[in-house]
This record gives C-alpha cells, sequence and structure tokens, in this order.
C-alpha cells in the first residue's frame, strides 16, 4: 500500500497564541502549537504516512488570493516586539475604509473578531501552513496529470487554520486562506470541489469562490444562529453572479451524531459533487465535531471520522485534505488518522 504524503514545516510552530478573548471572557488559547504537535507525533509513528517538508513559502499565490493591506498588515505585525501580542478589540464598520495597514491599531480594519492574535511569527507560521496546502496541492496534481494508478491522496498539517480567513480579513484563528490557495492551483488540473467538514462555517473560502462558479463550495457545521461564526452559513447563501448555485451550506443542530451527519454527507453532498463533475476533492478537515471537543459541539467518535472519509471516498477522486480546526488536543493524532485511514480505502 502506497505511503500518504503529508506535509508539515518546523516554522509553524513559532507562533504560539496564549489566550483570547471569547464572549469578553480571557481564556486559554485553543489554537495552541501542541494540537500540531499531537497529530504530527501520531503520523510520525505510524509507517502509512511519509512526513515532508514544504520547500518554500507560496508568495505569489498567497498574493492572489489576499488583499494588499491584509498582507502589509502581517507585515506591520512582524515588527512588534518579541513576546508582544496584538488584539484587535476595534472594529470600525463604517470607517473600514480609513484603516491604515502600517499603523498595528488599526488591526481591526482587516479582521472579524477579537480572539485570533497578531504576533511577529503570526505570519511567517501562517505562510508555512500555507505552503504545506500549496505543495500538497502541487504534488496532487502532478500525480493526477501522470495519469498515475496509485491512490491519489495527500495530507496537508496547515495549522494556523484557514478556512475562515477572506480576501481582505483574519479572523477564527485563520490567516491565509489554505485552501483556496490549493483550489487556485488544482483547478489549473481540473475541476475543483471543497467540501468543508469543520464544526464552524467555512465563511472564508465560501466568500473567495462565492462568485466563482469553477469552484464548488460545500460546508456541513454547527448551525450559525447558535455557533461561531453566528453571520453567515445558513443555507440560503448559494453563490452569486456567474456563481450562483455553486456554494452549498448544510447547517446542523448541535450534538448531531453519526448518523444524521452522514445522511447529509450521503444523500445531499456526495451527489452535489459529482454532479458538479468534480475531478479533484478538497476536505476541509476540521476535526472539531469530536463529541470532547471544547469548542465544537457535534457528538462524533473517533471511528466516526474514519467512516466519514470512507463516505468521501466512495466519490472516487483524486483527494487533497487540509487541515482545520480541532482543539481536543490529545486525540487529535487519533482523529486524524482515522479520517485519513477511512479516506485511503
Ligand atoms: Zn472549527
Amino acid at each position: 500500500m502506497p505511503k500518504i504524503p503529508c506535509y508539515f514545516h518546523n516554522e509553524q510552530l513559532a507562533f504560539k497564541p496564549v489566550y483570547e478573548w471569547a464572549m469578553g471572557q480571557r481564556i486559554d488559547h485553543p489554537e495552541t502549537t501542541a494540537r500540531a504537535e499531537n497529530i504530527l507525533a501520531t503520523l510520525s509513528e505510524n509507517p502509512r504516512f511519509d512526513v515532508l517538508s514544504p520547500t518554500a513559502q507560496p508568495i505569489d499565490a498567497i498574493r492572489a488570493v489576499h488583499s494588499y493591506e491584509l498582507l502589509t498588515l502581517y507585515n506591520t505585525a512582524q515588527k512588534l516586539p518579541t513576546g508582544d501580542t496584538f488584539y484587535p478589540s476595534v472594529f470600525p464598520r463604517d470607517l473600514r475604509d480609513m484603516g491604515d495597514p502600517t499603523n498595528i491599531r488599526h488591526a481591526g480594519c482587516y479582521c472579524f473578531d477579537s480572539g485570533t492574535p497578531l504576533s511577529a511569527r503570526t505570519y511567517d507560521a501562517a505562510a508555512w501552513s500555507a505552503a504545506c496546502a500549496w505543495e500538497a496541492a502541487g504534488q496532487l496534481a502532478s500525480s493526477y496529470s501522470k495519469g498515475a494508478e496509485e491512490e491519489l491522496l495527500v495530507y496537508a498539517l496547515s495549522r494556523p487554520p484557514g478556512h475562515h480567513a477572506t480576501e481582505q480579513f483574519f479572523g477564527g484563528y485563520s490567516y491565509l486562506n489554505n485552501c483556496a490557495l490549493a483550489a487556485r492551483r488544482l483547478s489549473e488540473t481540473g475541476r475543483v470541489a471543497i467540501v468543508d467538514i469543520d464544526f464552524h462555517h467555512g465563511n472564508g473560502t465560501q466568500s473567495l469562490f462565492f462568485d466563482d462558479p469553477s469552484v464548488l463550495t460545500i460546508s456541513i457545521h454547527g448551525d450559525p444562529t447558535d455557533y461561531f461564526p453566528f453571520y453567515c452559513g445558513f443555507s440560503h447563501e448559494t453563490g452569486e453572479g456567474d456563481g450562483s448555485g455553486y456554494n452549498l451550506n448544510f447547517p446542523l443542530p448541535g450534538k448531531t451524531d453519526l448518523d444524521a451527519y452522514r445522511r447529509v454527507l450521503e444523500d445531499d453532498v456526495l451527489g452535489a459533487v459529482s454532479n458538479f463533475g468534480a475531478d479533484i476533492l478538497i476536505v476541509a478537515a476540521g476535526l472539531d465535531g469530536y463529541h470532547l471537543d471544547p469548542i465544537g459541539d457535534f457528538n462524533l467518535e473517533t471511528e466516526d471520522f474514519g467512516r466519514i472519509g470512507e463516505s468521501l471516498a466512495s466519490l472516487n477522486l483524486p483527494m487533497l485534505i487540509v487541515q482545520e480546526g480541532g482543539y481536543y488536543t490529545p486525540h487529535l493524532g487519533r482523529n486524524a488518522v482515522a479520517l485519513l485511514e477511512g479516506l485511503s480505502r
């Protein structure tokens, strides 16, 4: 059985958010380096996986997805003193155009929540996280173009996550939209569908492709009436302009278990991907639907991620798996492996 290539770069661990402001409370930051370390340790001790390091940050691809102002702000944050962390707390709805991205105090013009901090090491970690998705996409595209007969499955251990980042805004612990970068690269090879299984709606990915009929975006997530990001992810958001009909949201109630989850996945999502005529599937692989997750609220067990993987694998498409959320750190590695093993059957 061929090994599954997995991409990770040690510089992704240089950014260490310590706390966040959640609903006015200061809490330990869930998006820790231990998340990636737990997954990495579990992959490294399993002979099915081959851990590789990306070789370069995909600067041009990042510039093609994100605004000049947002990237300028990240550059400003790189000049913060070591150990300092900036938390946006002023979000001037009507004065965003007045934002100066060379002034870190204007970060709220380029951000949508108060839980996603900036430090001198944030951008570098996010750019290497994006590099994992970018190089994994390149490897998948190359194998697909050569008509490789072996299983086409590649995993990007992207951390920090990316699916909440839009063209102009960071938030939801996301700075650069890793899946969007990968989708742009893979679109040069075939039709791409993104299925986001993170507990939270992939608002950033949705926004980046909302008017684009060339990439199908689907998100299955906790109902935004009750769960982050609260203001979008509803089923009536189906795209706009030429992209109308190419964005699908499946909000589910809290405590959803595998049976209900798979009904949506198999009755609605798989058919939509097939009808779209996808050549390649990107899975935005959040693991925060796990029943012990501190910020997700589904009732999925470790083996359930394997069953979800099997359902997605029934599409029989080349697949790029991009790590998104998942915050019950002690079981993240085994949940990621369960998903990947399910996908590889
Ligand atoms: Zn999430």
